[in-house]
């Protein structure tokens, strides 16, 4: 059996995993079009504080490939996919043949339409996705550099931190009226906000860049508000979109995203695809959506190698969640945040301190939590099993939660399975 992977990340290697664990003998062969063996993408702000070593860097280091057999091509850009024949064909003019494929490619960043911006010539504009985008900004900032980054969603942020004190300084750009609007509610973000302005970072948000000034180097950024602003180095980060292309051109149904069923195969017999390039369903809105979430591509990734080898395994159910910190603030957000008023719940939003509370339905549907972490899994357990709030032990809303919120028989069940039990 021949088992072909396109991307070498979060999907691509637990998808190997598991096809590995499953079935000693048939080739795996991950392509990659990075000259760098996996490696841990959120890393990507903290190698450039120095706070993660480049040895440290890796998600799984050479040995992983070499005691599991598969083969990784990296530098390899698989160029086009023939679903007929069952082969791809690989940047150089390789042609490689599957039994089972697998598309892992991620997402690449979105790059808005702003006058005079031309990535291929200016030599001080950088994406922030990987671990080379990292490598090239490191290379190129001094201690004079008057930084400008276009989007305060995560990616913008998490630049913005790994760049602090070693810029002159830094400037974050946001359409929308709070930093990550697509996950945080106004009073959550101020928070976060208020928090990494004390680290000397400015925000200007509701404006947008709409003119870069500067032909081999950006030297200046125009605002939509009329304001402008010198910059050394400009960090696009306003969002991302799934590789799709080369499941299209090769006839597989796509969306926004890769369309795939419960065990994570395309509309294409023997082409699965997992990850930040496919859609999945959302167990909340129960619709299908684009999740870019490194836990949900590692779920995908290592259903569809299950299933690539024979097997029938349903991809867990998955809504969005992210669990992050900024200059140690610990953020956790899960589910869905705009509610319905009446019944949404805030309590305790002091000190840097917030637990936001989404119940609809007599379920909890989402959450966010600062500085509060320790509640989180039983947060998640609650939303991820649909429990309905009056089956537990006391009000979720009142108290800090622990297991004992349960009723004894459940209580008794989840600790035996946290343990390994059957
Ligand atoms: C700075 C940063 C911080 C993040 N922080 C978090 C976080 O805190 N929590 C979280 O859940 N998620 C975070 N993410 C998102 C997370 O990294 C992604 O959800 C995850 O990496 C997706 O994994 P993937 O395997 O689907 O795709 P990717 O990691 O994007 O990997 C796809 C791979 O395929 C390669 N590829 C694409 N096309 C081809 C081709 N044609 N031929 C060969 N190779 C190809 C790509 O180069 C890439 O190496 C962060 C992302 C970034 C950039």
């Amino acid at each position: 059996m021949k088992y072909l992977i396109i991307g070498n990340s979060a999907a691509g290697v637990n998808a190997a995993d598991a096809i590995r664990a499953n079935d000693e003998k048939g080739n795996v062969t991950i392509v990659s079009n990075e000259e760098f063996n996996a490696y841990g993408r959120p890393l990507i702000s903290y190698y450039l504080s120095g706070k993660v070593k480049p040895e440290n860097m890796y998600y799984r280091n050479e040995d992983f490939y070499k005691f599991r057999n598969i083969e990784v091509l990296l530098n390899s850009e698989a160029e086009k996919i023939d679903v007929k024949n069952k082969e791809v064909f690989i940047s150089g003019g390789k042609k490689l043949s599957y039994d089972k494929l697998l598309i892992a490619t991620g997402s690449s960043p979105f790059i808005p339409p702003i006058k005079n911006l031309d990535l291929n010539k200016q030599e001080n504009v950088f994406t922030f996705l990987t671990y080379k985008d990292g490598v090239k900004l490191k290379g190129k900032i001094t201690k004079k550099s008057k930084v400008v980054i276009a989007g305060a969603g995560l990616i913008g942020l998490k630049a913005a931190e790994g760049l602090f004190g070693q810029v002159e300084s830094i400037t974050v750009i946001d359409l929308a009226d709070r930093v990550m609007a697509s996950v945080l509610d106004k009073a959550a973000a101020d928070i976060i906000q208020s928090h990494i302005e004390q680290n000397d970072i400015d925000f200007k948000l509701q404006t947008s860049i709409c003119e870069v000034c500067g032909e081999r180097n950006v030297n200046s950024v125009v605002l939509s508000n009329g304001e402008t602003l010198d910059c050394d180095i400009l960090i696009v980060a306003v969002g991302v979109r799934p590789n799709v292309n080369l499941a299209k051109e090769a006839g597989i149904k796509t969306a926004k995203g890769i369309i795939v069923d419960e065990y994570m195969e395309t509309s294409a017999k023997d082409v699965y695809a997992a990850g930040d390039c496919v859609e999945s369903l959302d167990l909340l809105l129960n619709e299908s959506k684009v999740l870019a979430l490194w836990t949900n591509a590692s779920n995908q990734g290592e259903t569809a190698g299950f299933n690539m080898t024979g097997m029938k395994k349903k991809a867990p159910a998955a809504f969005p969640m992210n669990a992050i910190s900024f200059f140690g603030l610990q953020l956790i957000s899960a589910g869905i945040i705009s509610s319905s008023k009446q019944d949404d719940i805030v309590t305790d939003s002091a000190e840097n301190k917030l637990r936001r509370l989404n119940i609809s339905n007599d379920s909890l549907i989402g959450f966010i939590l600062i500085n509060y972490k320790q509640r989180a899994g039983i947060y998640t357990a609650l939303i991820n099993d649909r429990t309905k709030l009056s089956t537990l032990e006391y009000d979720i809303t009142l108290k800090d939660i622990g297991l004992d919120v349960y009723p004894k028989e459940e209580r008794t069940k989840k600790i035996w399975n946290h343990k390994g039990g059957c």
